[in-house]
């Protein structure tokens, strides 16, 4: 009933926590290079090990602490876009966080950024694969903080850095406390994205796109919940760049075939499709598709078309996105 999907599909992910696509391995050796003791976050089997969401958020947290300098972050940046490049992706954007690079310093974090960026670059020539950065104000950290976040992002719009979201713990503050950062990330000229509806209800989505006024939203499947807002996203053209995996894993959703996505398809809602924070889902987006197809039958077909939203959807200039289009289409 489902086909095998080919790894080397091109792939687009659009919704991809940078420090949380790190490889266990590479943050366990930073660990022992800087003689920083985080055993209590791996399995005994090196993955990572959490017991919840919220608990997920620490051992997230922990794990950052060992990535203290541009260099490591140039670094992580080649592993993370190796792991992705393996897996057909051609096109990621990542969300990253100044108060883990340079703690929200502009000329701090503008170090981090150009290593980061070098980095992609050459990964780009090397792996042939394209990232963007999209600067991400984390939720519990409270809307003073998100201030000073948007800021730095503003300042150091570039070709690289294309966009401003919202992370983190969805249960805390409101969307409306974080209007301040939006509205000067829009004015920057970024294009914005929030999480919602992964934790909270389909009032969160709601909330997101009254408020913060994003054209993607982070997760938004519990948007299901309410028959009305799903017409309204799919009138709007609103993209969900939705982590099916991630859902499961966290326990959102029992299991892939009760996960809404097919649903919000059907209903004409843009889906694209995202591992989030693959390793600590012990996941990749070639395994999401299998899922899917196993799930609801997809075909090839099926994930070449969501692709085609996702590029459509990329924070990107216009002659990426025609490029990205090209390689989806086999033509480049
Ligand atoms: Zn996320």
């Amino acid at each position: 009933m489902s086909e095998k999907i080919d790894p080397a599909l091109p792939k687009v992910e659009l919704h991809l926590h940078f420090e949380g696509a790190a490889p266990p391995a590479f943050i366990r050796g930073l660990a022992k290079e800087k003689h920083i003791d985080i055993a209590k976050i791996f399995t005994p089997d090196g993955g990572y090990a959490y017991r919840d969401f919220w608990h997920f958020l620490e051992v997230y947290e922990a794990a950052c602490t060992t990535l203290q300098s541009p260099e490591d972050f140039r670094r992580l940046t080649l592993a993370v876009l190796e792991d992705r490049a393996k897996d057909g992706v051609v096109y990621a954007e990542t969300f990253l966080s100044p108060d883990f690079c340079g703690v929200g310093d502009v000329t701090a974090w503008r170090e981090y950024l150009l290593a980061i960026e070098e980095a992609a670059l050459e990964a780009q020539k090397t792996m042939g694969i394209t990232l963007k950065g999209i600067v991400t104000a984390i939720r519990h950290f409270g809307p003073d903080q998100s201030r000073a976040t948007a800021l730095c992002a503003a300042e150091t719009k570039s070709d690289f850095l294309t966009g401003f979201g919202l992370a983190g713990d969805e249960k805390q503050f409101h969307p409306k406390d974080f209007t301040w950062a939006f509205d000067c990330a829009r004015e920057a000229g970024l294009r914005l994205t929030a999480h919602a509806g992964e934790w909270g209800g389909p009032e969160s989505v709601r909330d997101a796109l009254d408020h913060l006024k994003v054209e993607r939203i982070g997760h938004g499947v519990r948007a299901i919940e309410d028959l009305a807002l799903v017409d309204q996203l799919a009138e709007q053209g609103t993209v969900l760049e939705v982590c099916p995996g991630s859902n499961v894993f966290l326990g959102v959703y029992p299991s892939f075939d009760k996960h809404p996505i097919d649903r919000l398809r059907e209903r004409e809602v843009k889906v694209t499709i995202s591992t989030d924070d693959p390793p600590f889902f012990r996941t990749t987006l070639t395994q999401e598709y299998e899922t899917l197809a196993r799930a609801f039958g997809w075909t090839e077909d099926d994930f070449r078309a969501i692709n085609r939203d996702a590029a459509n959807a990329a924070f990107c200039d216009e002659a990426t996105r025609a490029r990205i289009l090209q390689i989806l289409e086999g033509r480049a």
